[in-house]
Parts: C-alpha cells; sequence; structure tokens
C-alpha cells in the first residue's frame, strides 16, 4: 500500500536581467516508495511540470537568467545584516588568517 499525500508550494521569481518578479503556486504530490523515503512530483495548474527552481524563462525579457526561492523563506539573508556588520566580520575573518 503506497501513502499519498498533497500540498501546495509558492515560488518566487527573479529576472537577474530585467528585475521582473513573479510567483508560482504548484501543487505537490507526495509518494512514500515503501522504504521510507518519498517521492515528490510536481504539478502547475492541473499539469505535471518539472521542479519549481529548473527550466524557468523571465515572461517579460525571455531571459533564462532567473533566480528562485520559496515564498516561506526569507528573501535574502544579508538584508539582515547591516554593511557594517559584515566589514567588521571580514576584519576578523582577515585577523585569524594573519592577512593583516
Ligand atoms: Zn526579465
Amino acid at each position: 500500500m503506497r501513502d499519498t499525500w498533497a500540498s501546495r508550494e509558492s515560488w518566487v521569481y527573479e529576472c537577474l536581467n530585467c528585475l521582473t518578479t513573479w510567483a508560482e503556486e504548484f501543487q505537490v504530490t507526495h509518494t512514500a516508495d515503501g522504504h521510507g523515503g518519498e517521492v515528490v512530483a510536481y504539478s502547475h495548474e492541473g499539469y505535471p511540470c518539472t521542479t519549481p527552481w529548473a527550466d524557468h524563462v523571465c515572461p517579460n525579457c525571455r531571459c533564462q537568467n532567473v533566480t528562485t526561492f520559496p515564498a516561506t523563506r526569507r528573501r535574502r539573508q544579508a538584508e539582515a545584516h547591516p554593511q557594517g556588520a559584515d566589514d567588521l566580520e571580514l576584519v576578523f575573518r582577515l585577523r585569524r588568517l594573519h592577512a593583516w
């Protein structure tokens, strides 16, 4: 007997060429593989598709240089840190390496 359950995931895309952002929602079907793992299949608008993070084209400029991340995840970790803290961290790292 195979266990199957479904969930939904929202993914956000950003074109690195023209900076267009958009979101798409996927239906995710999880099926137990009988060995303690699970097989995950994605579909979009009712049609099976590849993984949400592969093969995306910007709807605006058709560029394939697109970055993606789940909508639930923090957008950019670096934005949480002020620039000065990063510089300080770099100084400490360089000192540890005796580069200074
Ligand atoms: Zn674009």
